[in-house]
């Protein structure tokens, strides 16, 4: 089997300190508003940084307003995905690609404020930290159905899943060097980020702030993306939902053996059909079992099913990196994860 995520040049060294990710679909509203905030604060930075702008199948001009841009911002590089693969995919193609020793992932309607990357950059490197969570001390831009639903899905995770994940932190964050390449060696299933980051147990530190209101356009998450990413976060880290099959295997067969008695009563107070309390009391058992059983393999079945979704998650149809990487003086020669990668070379031929 061919790994296509090892892409050969990886290995080459890159002189980007800071990567900053941004998955958008339809952004196109919000994005000038994004790049006269996000612009100064980068340069102000000093370093040498890349803006990895994942275009997430936007079906507006996001991506050709991405790619004018890039006349006058060298340091944007834009990644087009083939089709609409979702926020969590998008930034995974995002931290996939991204070359800085630090990488930053923030949304592209400014909600996550960039003036925090820099703070997120100094405590990780004064610190020693491989991840700085970002997290929201005020939620009252957003909907009272937002906070509450945002609250129910913290607390639900924190339960199920355990204390270790921060309570409020989005995706918002800095990840080191050595937390993104350990990302990468994770196989290809979708990932819900802000419990996977935590999960690595890398040295952690935290920023705190304001969210503030979408700066322009609609909001991409709507009731059915929230719930559809709740259910991946609970599916794909706690087996609890299999756990009830059997708790629920349980609670039949208690009350299976209360009925038992009952049965037994009846029959014994003479007032039966001849054969039906035996009839009800194996149709009773039986079916307790059953579902007892059910529910031990569902544990099982559910582990392996996580472990067999080997599908990729996303397909990256253009990098502008792949011809212009020399325009920023950082050299990065032959073909690199773009046109020329083999997740491409695999999506053209039809393999993948
Ligand atoms: N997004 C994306 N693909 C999607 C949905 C959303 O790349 O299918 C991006 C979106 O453009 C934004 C970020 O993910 O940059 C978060 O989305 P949004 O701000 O709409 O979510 P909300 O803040 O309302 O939860
Ligand atoms: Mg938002």
């Amino acid at each position: 089997m061919i790994d296509v995520r090892h892409d050969p040049t990886d290995l080459i060294e890159s002189s980007v300190e800071l990567s900053v990710v941004i998955p958008m679909f339809n952004e196109e509203e919000a994005l000038p508003a994004l790049v006269e905030r996000l612009r100064p604060v980068l340069d102000g930075t000093g370093e040498v940084y890349e803006v990895v702008a994942v275009d997430d199948g936007s079906s507006d001009r996001t991506a050709e307003h991405l790619v004018d841009l890039r006349a006058t911002w060298p340091q944007l590089r834009v990644v087009r995905l083939r089709r609409n693969s979702g926020h969590q995919a998008a930034l995974t193609a995002g931290l996939h690609l991204a070359r800085g020793r630090y990488a930053a992932s923030l949304d592209a309607d400014l909600q996550d404020p960039p003036e925090k990357i820099p703070e997120m950059l100094a405590l990780a490197r004064s610190q020693h930290l491989d991840i700085v969570y970002g997290v929201r001390v005020n939620r009252s831009t957003d909907t009272g159905f937002k906070r509450r639903t945002a609250g129910a899905y913290y607390w639900l995770v924190r339960r199920l899943i355990g204390t270790h994940v921060p309570s409020q932190a989005g995706d918002f964050r800095l990840l080191s060097r050595n937390a993104l390449d350990a990302l990468k060696t994770l196989p290809d299933q979708p990932q819900v980020y802000r419990l996977l980051v935590p999960w690595l147990g890398f040295p952690s530190g935290e920023v705190t702030y304001h969210r503030d209101q979408r700066v322009a356009g609609h909001t991409k998450y709507p009731l059915r993306k929230m719930i559809l990413l709740a259910v991946d976060s609970i599916i794909g880290f706690s087996v609890a939902p299999l756990r009830l099959a059997t708790w629920l295997g349980v609670l039949a067969f208690f009350v299976c053996l209360g009925m038992l008695l009952y049965t037994l009563a009846v029959y014994a107070s003479g007032d039966t059909t001849p054969g039906w309390a035996s009839l009800i009391i194996t149709v009773l058992f039986i079916g307790a079992v059953q579902l007892i059983c059910l529910g031990v393999l569902g544990e099982y079945i559910g582990r392996i099913y996580t472990a067999v979704q080997k599908r990729p998650t996303y397909y990256v149809a253009e990098d502008t990196d792949t011809d212009h990487a020399s325009s920023r003086g950082i050299a990065w020669p032959g073909p690199r994860r773009g046109e020329g990668s083999p997740r491409n070379f695999l999506d053209s031929q039809g393999i993948l």
